[in-house]
């Protein structure tokens, strides 16, 4: 944090998600601010770092047992130089306004590398749909929307999934926000796809990870065929980047949640993959219960009070972190280069701490940053925005294909902007510097908004 201008900490010195994500960003962007004063006189650092808005507010609604909840909502709209504020709804008991607030931040610069007119915004809220009935589910989101519906619309701000929210939650949103607003409009994107939503849009965000981490071995001249992966998460991520693992030849040997992991030595081939979906997504069960039509697999109990997590202590070729911010630290990292990792790809945001970023970077383990890597999932949100103001669906291939060429642009960006300040395939860098000139360049264009 020691390249934090202190009144940015002053004003928030509890957000500690959020200061790791300015500091993350700092680091890499100082070049960048040497190169160009007048972004230092432009107060560009103490402007982007503001939120353009955070609005918090109360969700009030009632339990299956007729008892009344109340829970917190947040929405922070974060920048929208250079397009309608743009990002996802967390649901997790975890959520406090410093973790939207970093979510937020890193959205920014990500939606920035998609080349896609999209601002930065993040919401959600500490609920925890775990264990709550389908109707418990509806009642929470339709007050949610009953606020959150003042703040967003089709170009000011359109939300989309994250943790705890999928595509039940985003039809529970959707139908109120319809119902408040008397409009059918693309306002939330990952819609069911018999009502607005895009083809590929559930899998863009593991898919498109995957295409990412094929140009960085790619660019090494290797490939993903054969090689062993370690992949947290049981969730949407996880179970997609699953899926294209193994379409390009890869093995999936561990899958994860809260509780713990599963670690499955003959791999996680598509029929288990299709029973997780079934475990995870309709029946709404733990990861342990794959072990009891897999015996040969095994379960680990994981204890969140643990200093590191075991299952980053695998021999493998490949690390793909998919469930959530900070799952990955120092120890966890020495691990996976002591057992022979080479690359790590992030799903998930910022789930790599400071200290095990520079591990990798030190050793030249290839790092993808969730910012570019994970970026497909919001590409193709976009995507759904251009079919919706078109009134028009595009075919699986088209939306397939225009993610792939994504992905790969934003490779080749990440490339060039680290190689112009003479960083040598810093993807890190990269992605940071591409990402923060454009959205700069932008705000200042714009004026002092
Ligand atoms: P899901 O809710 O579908 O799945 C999340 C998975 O991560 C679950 O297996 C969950 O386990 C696990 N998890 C959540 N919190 C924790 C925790 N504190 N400790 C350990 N495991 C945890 O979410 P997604 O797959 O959509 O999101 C996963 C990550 O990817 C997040 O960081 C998200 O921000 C990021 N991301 C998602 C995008 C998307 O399009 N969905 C786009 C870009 C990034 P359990 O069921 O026990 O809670």
């Amino acid at each position: 944090m020691d390249n934090i201008p202190t009144h940015i900490i002053q004003r928030d010195p509890d957000q500690k998600e959020f200061l790791q994500a300015v500091s993350e960003l700092l680091e890499t962007v100082q070049p960048v601010l040497d190169r160009n004063p007048e972004y230092r006189s432009q107060a560009i650092l103490e402007r982007i770092t503001e939120p353009e808005r955070a609005i918090t507010f109360r969700v009030p609604w009632m339990d299956d047992q007729g008892r009344v909840q109340v829970n917190r909502g947040f929405r922070v709209e974060m920048n929208s130089a250079i397009g309608p504020y743009k990002g996802g709804l967390r649901f997790h008991p975890s959520v406090t306004l410093s973790i939207i607030k970093f979510l937020a931040f890193e959205q920014v610069f990500k939606n920035s590398l998609t080349t896609l007119q999209m601002g930065g915004g993040k919401g959600g809220a500490d609920f925890d749909p775990k264990g709550r009935s389908d109707t418990e589910v509806m009642r929470f989101c339709q007050a949610f929307m009953t606020e959150l519906c003042r703040h967003i619309g089709p170009n000011t701000d359109v939300p989309a999934g994250d943790i705890g929210v999928g595509a039940r939650e985003i039809g529970y949103l959707f139908g109120m926000y319809k119902k408040i607003r008397n409009e059918f409009t693309g306002v939330i994107t990952g819609k069911g796809l018999n009502w607005g939503g895009s083809l590929i849009r559930p899998q863009a965000t593991g898919y498109g990870m995957v295409y990412f981490a094929a140009e960085m071995l790619a660019e090494n001249s290797d490939s993903l065929e054969g090689k062993n992966f370690l992949v947290s998460g049981a969730g949407n991520v996880a179970q997609y980047t699953t899926e294209k693992v193994l379409q390009l030849g890869g093995r999936v040997l561990t899958l994860s949640d809260s509780s713990g992991y599963i670690y499955d030595e003959e791999g996680i081939d598509a029929e288990k993959l299709q029973h997780v979906m079934q475990l995870k997504n309709i029946r709404r069960a733990r990861i342990r219960e794959y072990c009891e039509k897999y015996p040969n697999a095994t379960y680990t109990e994981v204890d969140p009070e643990l200093d590191h997590n075991p299952l980053w202590n695998h021999t493998a070729d490949c690390a793909m972190p998919c469930a959530t911010q900070n799952e990955i630290n120092g120890q966890d990292a020495q691990h996976l280069l002591n057992n022979g990792v080479g690359l790590v790809c992030e799903g998930a945001n910022m789930p790599c701490t400071h200290e095990a970023i520079n591990i990798f970077i030190q050793n030249n383990i290839l790092y993808g940053p969730g910012k570019a890597a994970n970026a497909g999932g919001v590409a193709v949100s976009g995507l759904e925005m251009s079919q919706n103001s078109m009134r028009l669906a595009w075919s699986q291939d088209e939306v397939d294909n225009h993610l792939r060429r994504i992905m790969q642009s934003i490779h080749t960006t990440c490339l060039d902007a680290s190689h112009a300040y003479g960083l040598s395939k810093n993807y890190l860098a990269g992605a940071n510097i591409a990402g923060f000139v454009k959205v700069v360049n932008a705000m200042i264009d714009q004026g002092l908004v």
